[in-house]
């Protein structure tokens, strides 16, 4: 198998298993009992806690460990609305993943929340100005995608933070695609909250964080036990925990060093794909991209056809977003950016893992080609 789906979700570290180990099968005690069984567990989360907040500058108690991205997404949304019930307006933008899309259309429906959705250029940019300007005097809160994930622009996180700051309005940044990729420091980019996934980083899936720059206005989105500081109900699941902190640790240790020669791999994809393939543009190539992601457009393909056929040879590549379980809608990300339909039925997603290799983005060429030979 050839694996180009990345962003989608990425093995887990054989180190990360080994570290979450004794957790599953003789250290299982409950994190919040009093004997020191569960202490030990206690220990080992928040050892992990340490970890996730060093690799992205932040203090340990800022760090709120949830189930996934999507639930820290939805818990930073409704914190910042339960926070300040007189401000009933969200700004967010029309390229966000469905963790922020679903939970603001769920706040229109059934709580009254306003939610402006900024555009974005056919590169992908976020217009800073219009940005500025959708903010009003009740805005709740803005959430903004630090990093595509179908196209991998990447958008000033400071400058977003510095807007937000100035208008005395929570930012939230969806760091997913960001964190372990690109440099990520919660301090500097003046976000109030940022989400990460687990299974980006090498954990497996199950696992995400939520980072809160004022824990004690934090209002939480799940009820129950006291666990988390108050934070969120729910026992930790500690091996997991425990993984994501092995997994910070690595990510520290690695650096972003290894994306270089993936940035060069990435390059020449699209260089050979370019060359090979009548018609072919990049969404979104024009702008800050992260170093391992690209959105081909092949005009007259069908991309669920390539998507299907690819995997038929062993290669998983994606046509929109893997977080639209089942559903195959065109991406909305290049539909915002073109405001055309038909190229974002014609686009596909390639994302490159930091061990990709250039032999595999060659024959990933050469079957787009042999797919558009037979097919226009
Ligand atoms: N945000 C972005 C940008 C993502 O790419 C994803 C997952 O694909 C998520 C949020 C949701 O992450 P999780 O799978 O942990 O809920």
């Amino acid at each position: 198998m050839i694996y180009l789906d990345h962003n989608s979700t990425t093995r887990a570290l054989p180190e990360v298993i080994e570290a979450m180990a004794p957790w599953l099968a003789e250290r299982w005690g409950n994190p919040s009992s009093v004997y020191g069984f569960g202490r030990s567990a206690r220990r080992a989360v928040e050892d992990a806690r340490s970890a996730v907040a060093m690799l992205v500058g932040a203090r340990d108690e800022q760090v709120i460990f949830t189930a996934s991205a999507t639930e820290a997404t939805n818990a930073a949304l409704h914190s910042a609305v339960c926070g300040a019930p007189s401000r009933r307006h969200i700004v967010t933008s029309q390229v966000e993943h469905s963790a922020t899309l679903s939970y603001c259309e769920y706040l229109e429906r059934y709580h009254g929340v306003e939610v402006t959705r900024v555009p974005v250029s056919s590169q992908g940019e976020i217009d800073l100005d219009q940005l500025d300007s959708s903010i009003r005097t009740d805005t709740a809160i803005v959430s903004l995608i630090w990093a595509n994930n179908e196209t991998g622009v990447i958008w000033p996180a400071d400058q977003l933070g510095e807007i937000c700051r100035s208008k005395h309005v929570p930012l939230h940044l969806d760091a997913v695609q960001a964190v372990g990729r690109i440099p990520v420091d919660f301090e500097k980019c003046g976000a109030a909250y940022i989400s990460l996934s687990g299974h980006k980083l090498g954990t497996p899936k199950g696992i995400g964080c939520l980072v809160v720059s004022d824990p004690c206005r934090f209002v939480p989105l799940i009820f129950g036990g006291k666990q988390e500081r108050g934070h969120r109900g729910g026992t930790e699941s500690v091996p997991l925990v425990a993984g994501f902190g092995r997994a910070a640790e690595l990510l520290i240790a690695s650096g972003l060093d290894c994306w270089k020669r993936v940035a060069t791999v990435r390059d020449e994809f699209e260089s050979y794909l370019v060359a090979s393939v009548v018609g072919v543009e990049i969404n979104g190539g024009g702008s800050m991209r992260l170093p391992n992601t690209s959105n081909v457009y092949l005009p007259g393909v069908d991309s669920d056809a390539l998507v299907i056929y690819l995997d038929q040879q062993g290669i998983c590549i994606s046509s929109g977003s893997a977080c639209m379980e089942s559903a195959i809608a065109p991406s909305h990300v290049v539909d915002a950016m073109w405001h055309s339909h038909d190229r974002a039925c014609e686009s596909a997603r390639i994302s490159l893992g930091r061990d990709s290799a250039k032999e595999e983005v060659q024959e990933l060429v050469r079957l787009i080609k042999l797919f558009c030979e037979i097919n226009l």
